[in-house]
């Protein structure tokens, strides 16, 4: 058989001739082999290996960086993403300027870092030839797209896209059907093939789809839009998607999984697939399949429903059996998917060894069973075109840093290097160049100190903390040399207080508007994986400033080392395991509880103090580091780049995926090639 016939056997497209048959052919797969994907697909049905299902919420895999499928022409206009708005403290020339970017949408099937790392971790998985089934739900209408409506704050715009043309998704002619206490439920298929560095393996990310005729019309709407929690059915139903809807698409696909991951506890309700009609004995044998990563110590991030609300979906034997692993101890009625997940599951994983610490206390019943697996970024697509060229130039020192990206710590040995330090410092100016030239109608000097805070706007992650006080900051500024500061972030539509974030830090901007010449803040529309590149990328200083110990790891920063961008930082996350190893600089309240029950208390005054003193620091050293081009190569500032760049060696995708073999999979034969 040929191997598109085989290719066809395996994915039937709806209406290939007239919509895919150009892109895909004997060997090609929308540019890139299609053998690859032959080999994968075998390996998966395979009975011999020991296959693995990850299943997610969301995926960030932003192709519009990375991997991206070659197409010719006419992308619809649906599918690009075109203007974004800037809002300043330079007032008149936010209304008559804007940032053009003619880019592609990345698929919108995420809303920040869990997306984003499930993202990498599937891009890993392929890198890493293993064998894998990635499970997500497509979502017709994305997240949300965010419109800035200047000074008072974000207005959500619902987002449309064009599934049936976006590049490499393709739409199966196979549907599975979920028989609900109340409805039947068709999902369509779709499929995207996320295919590794070399293009010589692929991981299938497997997309649930709601939205069919034959669904009645509230059913329909189920896939629509990423987290909206109108009304607890809604939300339960898109667990049930994702959770039974894989479970069964699996089976339909013919693959052969031997675990489970479930990337948060949104996809618990797949072991009921597992539990329903068998025995007390049969069930415990089912939950060695499972394995668990938890995502966060804050409250808002745990799945509790009410039996109830329950009961409008599932049937009653999936509700005791969700009553038997699921109830909270002083709070009948309520199920936790937390719980479920974590009493389904042979292992947890906390996402970093704060996070463990945290978790421990808040579950102390859990403790042998929760280790920690620290998260990581994918260093090709977090690597900037300038620091690849650099690893690439001394690759007597760094050997073949794109397989082994431990290698990075090599950089070590060239810390006395005077040449290497010239270079890694233009490596950085020349990322920095890109920010100065996106945004050169705002002033934006190469040689001004710039710091970037970007990320979802979320309480503990005190956004507004560097606007606290603004006088203290102009006066920073005019004494040290001036500041250029990025900002961007959505809030989740339904988030009052994000909402209100975001509407304090547009009045904080605004009335620095007299202090312009000093200091100059501009805040970015819709930040996303292309935004977080550049921006991780280009600044020299990345700030993260989350309250301890809420920030269960954070992955931002670890992109920003990659690429020599030092860390301003509270202790928190990730940072407390690179504590030590002088990466920027650490201020603020120090956690030694590890107790997350108070997220009210978001100590800004004093931390904000702290901040201010820690910043005087940063841009003494930066102008005495850059004195107006004039680099200073003796400076300690290029010692903090060389020891950022050391610690990409440990925070990465593929020594997570590996400690995922090795400490909660507990499989061998995971790898599909040698
Ligand atoms: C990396 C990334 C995140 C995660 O950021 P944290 O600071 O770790 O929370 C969120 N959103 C986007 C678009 C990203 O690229």
């Amino acid at each position: 058989m040929s191997r598109l016939a085989r290719f066809l056997e395996i994915n039937p497209i709806e209406s290939f001739q007239e919509n895919y048959a150009k892109y895909i052919t004997e060997d090609s797969f929308y540019g890139f082999p299609l053998e690859p994907i032959l080999k994968a697909e075998e390996a998966l049905a395979s009975p011999d290996l020991t296959s693995i299902a990850y299943f997610s919420m969301e995926y960030g895999l932003a192709p519009s960086i990375y991997n991206s499928f070659p197409v010719s022409g006419e992308i619809p206009e649906a599918n690009m993403f075109r203007r974004h708005e800037v809002f300043s403290n330079m007032r008149a020339l936010d209304y008559f300027l804007d940032i053009q970017i003619d880019k592609m949408l990345d698929l919108p099937i995420y809303s920040g870092g869990l997306g984003v790392l499930a993202g990498d971790t599937t891009k890993s998985m392929a890198d890493l030839g293993m064998s894998v089934v990635a499970i997500g739900i497509l979502w017709n209408k994305g997240y949300f797209k965010q419109n800035f409506w200047f000074r008072y704050g974000q207005l959500p715009e619902e987002m449309h896209w064009d599934p049936w043309h976006y590049p490499g998704l393709i739409p199966l002619d196979k549907e599975i059907c979920l028989k609900m206490r109340n409805d039947e439920l068709h999902l369509r298929l779709w499929k995207y093939y996320v295919y590794s560095y070399d293009h010589r393996f692929v991981v299938p990310l497997i997309l649930l789809d709601a939205n069919l005729e034959k669904n009645p019309e509230p059913l329909r709407k189920l896939t629509d839009q990423l987290y909206r929690s109108d009304n607890p059915w809604w939300k339960i139903y898109q667990r049930v998607i994702l959770g039974l809807g894989g479970m069964k698409a699996i089976d339909e696909l013919g693959y052969n999984v031997v675990r489970y991951h479930l990337n948060e506890g949104h996809a618990a309700f797949a072991f009921l697939e597992r539990a329903r009609g068998r025995s007390d004995g049969e069930i415990e044998e089912e939950k060695k399949r499972f394995v668990y990563t938890c995502h966060t110590p804050v409250s808002a991030g745990h799945d509790r429903f009410h039996v109830n609300d329950l009961r409008a979906v599932l049937n009653e034997e999936d509700i005791s059996i969700l009553e038997r692993l699921g109830t909270e101890p002083d709070r009948p009625g309520i199920i936790n998917l937390t719980l479920v997940a974590m009493n389904a599951s042979s292992h947890i994983n906390a996402v970093a060894l704060k996070h463990s610490w945290v978790m421990h206390n808040q579950f102390p019943d859990y403790k042998d069973r929760i280790v920690a697996i620290t998260n990581g970024v994918h260093t090709l697509t977090w690597v900037s075109d300038a620091f690849r060229n650099l690893f690439d130039k001394y690759r007597d020192v760094f050997g073949d840093w794109e397989k082994d990206p431990t290698r990075l710590q090599n950089v070590e040995q060239l810390r006395s290097n005077q040449e290497f330090r010239r270079d890694l410092w233009q490596a950085h100016q020349k990322n920095k160049r890109q920010l100065v030239d996106l945004l050169w109608k705002w002033g934006v000097d190469e040689n001004v100190f710039t710091l970037a805070w970007a990320r979802r706007i979320a309480a503990y992650k005190r956004p507004s903390l560097i606007l606290r006080n603004p006088d203290r900051l102009v006066e920073i500024a005019r004494r040290l040399g001036k500041i250029q500061i990025i900002m961007a972030g959505k809030a989740h539509p339904q988030d009052n207080l994000g909402f209100t974030f975001i509407r304090e830090m547009m009045d904080k901007i605004d009335a620095l508007y007299e202090h312009r010449a000093y200091i100059r803040i501009m805040m970015l529309e819709n930040y996303d994986t292309y935004f977080g590149k550049l921006l991780t990328n280009s600044v020299d200083v990345w700030l993260n400033n989350p309250l301890p110990p809420f920030e269960a790891s954070g992955t931002s920063g670890m992109k920003a080392i990659l690429n020599g961008v030092l860390q301003l930082t509270t202790l928190d996350g990730w940072v407390v395991e690179a504590e030590d190893k002088d990466i920027g600089w650490i201020f603020g309240y120090r956690d030694e509880t590890n107790d997350a029950s108070n997220e009210l208390n978001l100590r800004l005054d004093e931390d904000a103090e702290a901040l201010y003193s820690a910043l005087e620091e940063v841009v003494s050293l930066y102008y005495s580091t850059n004195r107006q081009g004039e680099v200073d190569l003796s400076s300690p500032w290029i010692d903090k780049m060389i020891n950022a760049i050391a610690q990409a060696s440990y925070f990465n995708t593929y020594r997570m995926v590996h400690d995922y073999l090795n400490k909660i999979w507990e499989v061998d034969k995971a790898f599909a090639t040698a």
